[in-house]
């Protein structure tokens, strides 16, 4: 089987193989990364919206929940949750015959999925983003130049076919470009991204509604986290850097729900002369210090989460955990921020 490896440069080839492997009816399964994001869950339906059109069976199958913004989305109450449905869940794995990687670029990626995918005889085909991409796949398209997998997914559905577009997959890959660009400003957001977005909304986004669904719909209690984290802010000597921190009691006093904290760690950047910032958040029932990282400019966190908290993600923004308590894990960090002095 030869391996095509696709980059911009590249995407070429990487159509004329998937148009081949989409010549007959398959039975594919998506997948997003473990507590998918909008450009996670974006991308994955509007491939499955596209696929069923162009009469394949398509699944999204999601490792675990996504965060409530998000569960508006065209054809999210279809997603099937392996927490929820493990036995649908297994049975559309073994069955699959395609199955299409989003938005991530290990296996470890999908947590306790990774054995089922392993195991499966399917084809896997990677659409993704991030740096460093783990070789399982026969069909790679893989760009770190992207600002999201959606912007990549909406590179392959012109490519195959332009005129495919309608109101469900525009509303999906409108919702991850927004989200993984935070609103268009990253420095990935490119002419060819504004474009997309262009021709999105002509096919039907509602980029007004989108923005107030992801951004206006916090609950009373959210805000009140956000408020907890933020008098939790605090400055590393001398150096252009912040962390933040949320034990499991200021969650659970906050009435904390999946992807409520989405977007804190970012506050730490609109700070003047700060260009890193560190949430660090406690996860009782999974035994870990769940840690996000954001930078402005030229440090990497993708390589500090890699190297220091067995993470990893894209140069402006990454994720890692630890299993140490909060206390030994902002020790840790801060020990972590002296060693890597020398790059501020
Ligand atoms: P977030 O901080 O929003 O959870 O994640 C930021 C970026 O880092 C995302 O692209 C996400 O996929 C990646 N990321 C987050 N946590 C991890 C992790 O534990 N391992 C790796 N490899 N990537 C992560
Ligand atoms: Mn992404």
């Amino acid at each position: 089987m030869t391996k095509i490896v696709s980059s911009l440069g590249m995407k070429k080839d990487f159509i004329i193989e998937l148009k081949k492997k989409l010549e007959t009816p398959q039975k594919v399964v998506i997948l997003p990364h473990k507590n998918p994001d909008g450009d996670a869950l974006g991308s994955t339906l509007a491939l499955m919206h596209f696929l069923i059109k162009n009469n394949h069976q398509a699944d999204v199958v999601s490792p675990n929940e996504y965060p409530a913004f998000l569960n508006w989305l065209p054809g999210q109450e279809k997603v099937l949750k392996y927490n929820r449905s493990p036995k649908d869940v297994r049975n559309k794995i073994e069955s699959a015959t395609l199955i299409f990687t989003l938005d991530f670029n290990s296996l470890s990626r999908v947590g306790d999925l990774e054995p089922l995918i392993q195991k499966s005889k399917a084809e896997k085909i990677m659409i993704d983003h991030h740096e460093s991409p783990n070789d399982y796949a026969v069909l790679m398209y893989s760009d770190v130049s992207m600002s999201s997998t959606c912007e990549m997914v909406y590179n392959v559905i012109e490519s195959l076919d332009s005129k495919a577009f309608n109101s469900e997959i525009a509303n999906c890959l409108y919702t991850g470009i927004m989200t993984d660009t935070g609103s268009f400003r990253y420095p990935a957001t490119t002419p060819a991204t504004h474009k997309a977005i262009a021709h999105l909304i002509k096919t039907g986004a509602s980029s007004t509604e989108i923005h107030q669904k992801i951004y206006d719909s916090s609950s009373f209690s959210r805000l009140k986290l956000l408020g907890i984290t933020l008098s939790n802010l605090k400055q590393i000597q001398n150096l252009p850097i912040v962390f933040m921190t949320l034990t499991q009691g200021e969650l659970n006093s906050c009435d904390y729900k999946k992807g409520d904290t989405e977007g804190f760690v970012n506050y730490g950047l609109s700070l003047e002369n700060i260009v890193f910032s560190c949430i660090m958040i406690e996860n009782e029932s999974e035994g870990i210090i769940k840690m996000s990282f954001r930078s402005q400019g030229e440090f990497s966190v993708n390589n500090f989460a890699r190297f220091y908290f067995n993470g990893g993600g894209h140069h402006n923004a990454a994720g890692g955990m630890s299993t140490d308590s909060i206390e030994a894990t902002i020790i840790r960090f801060e020990k972590a921020v002296q060693e890597v002095a020398d790059n501020f």
